[in-house]
């Protein structure tokens, strides 16, 4: 399912990192290059309550200034660009400072946007005195929503009205039973080709149909009886069609790409190797939950001897580390060596993904692992493990009933993780442990 896009906007300096930081707990984000434009943009999972959506930080927009003759079009249409993909826009002014000639251009390009735009004077840390950020009702977006990021004032009210303007969930036009792949990697790396030569084996195409945003299109196809959908694959099947506005995006291309798929395929050109932007694009498919598996393509191109492939599996795992789970192949588009094996590793991870293991089994293989390790004790304090049960599947969770979560060391869960994937498996997919804490 397709997360939600909430856009963070405003001039430099009125609190936007500070508040997305506040909101998203100030964990590392995906950070997209953009030669030119004077900040990157930040993308990072969000949640409140129940709602997930993805927060964007769209880095500091002077428009209306003196350095907009400066930086014009690359602001612009970086403005442009995250207001087009938000479903709802945070626009965000210095409560302190007052209304700026800044402010009045950023809300004009709000206004003709047509999208649900939240008025946010920020740095008010006194709502007694509403005189203070009133003046910005003359930008004609309605109430202001006043906060303070720094000091996490009404930020759950703005977090509440925000989720309440999020589209309904699930568009339900899908197919339900079609398989949904994401083909992930920086341009050149092969996707056209790989997507090309393996539809190209195929005799049953059933049809194109449009993905959620207006330039994406998925492609339905069956084999041996399975449906498959590739995920946006509009840019990859009509290559060249796609113009530099369109591959500036790509990171939220492939950000949603990834929420809305039940795999990932993360395609790495073998001859070059792995980027940063692939190791936090990774990161974000593994902190979604969803499995993966590493392609590394252009194998064609890599001079070999016997140990090559082993010495290249040991290289992207160490570069990939936090995906030592995920599964590698080596292909090439080019000669279609082992291309049918990729659907096969498909099938493979996602199965191994809504893997469930009955409860007695997890708590005897968890006997058997305290036999040989005891759990960690701390100031002759011993952590107890009462009861194991898996809560979930899309990926595995467990959650572990304990009698002190604070004993549950980050050494002690990854021992564990270890343990339960030599005995259940889960190849290629994330696993989660949740720690509930009973007197
Ligand atoms: P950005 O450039 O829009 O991302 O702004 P930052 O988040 O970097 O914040 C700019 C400055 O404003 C920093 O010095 C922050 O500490 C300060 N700031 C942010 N939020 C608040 C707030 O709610 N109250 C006050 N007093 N200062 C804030
Ligand atoms: P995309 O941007 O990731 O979709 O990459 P393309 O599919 O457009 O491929 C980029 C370039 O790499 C093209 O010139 C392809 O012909 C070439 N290419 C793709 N796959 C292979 C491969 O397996 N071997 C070799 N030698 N070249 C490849």
């Amino acid at each position: 399912m397709a997360r939600p896009i909430v856009a963070v906007v405003g001039r430099p300096n009125v609190g936007k990192s500070t508040l997305f930081n506040r909101i998203t707990g100030g964990r590392v984000a995906i950070v997209e290059d953009q030669p030119g434009v004077t900040r990157d943009r930040l993308y990072r999972h969000a949640q409140w309550g129940e709602r997930e959506f993805t927060l964007v930080d769209t880095g500091g927009l002077e428009l209306g200034g003196a350095e907009d003759n400066v930086f014009s079009g690359g602001t612009r249409l970086q403005a442009e660009a995250a207001i087009a993909e938000a479903d709802v826009i945070v626009f965000l002014v210095d409560g302190r400072q007052g209304l700026t000639a800044g402010d009045e251009a950023i809300a004009e390009l709000l206004r003709r946007s047509k999208k649900p735009v939240f008025l946010v004077p920020n740095k008010v840390e006194d709502f007694s005195k509403p005189e203070r950020y009133m003046e910005f009702y003359s930008l004609g977006l309605g109430e202001p929503i006043p906060i303070s990021a720094s000091h996490g004032m009404n930020t759950g009210d703005l977090l509440d009205t925000i989720v309440a303007a999020l589209p309904p969930e699930d568009s339900g036009d899908e197919d339900p039973d079609a398989i949904k792949i994401a083909f992930i990697g920086r341009p050149n790396v092969g996707k056209s080709s790989l997507v090309n030569a393996m539809l190209g084996e195929d005799r049953v195409m059933v049809s194109d149909i449009p993905g959620t945003t207006r330039d994406a299109i998925d492609t339905l196809f069956e084999r041996d009886g399975k449906h498959y959908m590739l995920i946006d694959t509009a840019g990859m099947r009509r290559k060249g069609k796609i113009d530099e506005a369109v591959e500036r995006y790509s990171v939220m291309r492939s950000l949603r790409a990834i929420d809305r798929s039940d795999v990932v395929l993360m395609v790495i050109d073998a001859s070059q190797g792995v980027t940063e932007q692939d190791k936090k694009i990774a990161g974000y498919a593994h902190e979604a939950g969803k499995p993966c598996v590493l392609v590394l393509n252009k194998w064609d191109l890599v001079v070999k001897d016997d140990k090559t492939m082993a010495r290249f599996d040991k290289k992207v795992r160490s570069e990939l580390l936090f995906l030592s789970y995920a599964p590698t192949i080596y292909v090439s588009a080019l000669t279609k060596q082992r291309l049918p094996k990729i659907l096969e590793l498909v099938d493979f991870v996602v199965e191994q993904n809504t893997r469930r293991i009955a409860t007695s089994v997890i708590n005897e293989v968890m006997a058997d692992i305290l036999r040989v390790m005891p759990a960690p004790s701390d100031k002759g304090r011993r952590l107890k493990i009462l009861f194991v049960t898996q809560a979930d599947v899309r990926p595995p969770t467990f959650v572990f009933f304990v009698n002190d979560e604070k004993l549950f060391h980050f050494s002690f869960k990854r021992h564990i993780e270890n343990r339960f994937r030599q005995t259940f498996g889960f190849e290629g997919s994330p696993i989660r442990f949740i720690i509930r804490q009973r007197e």
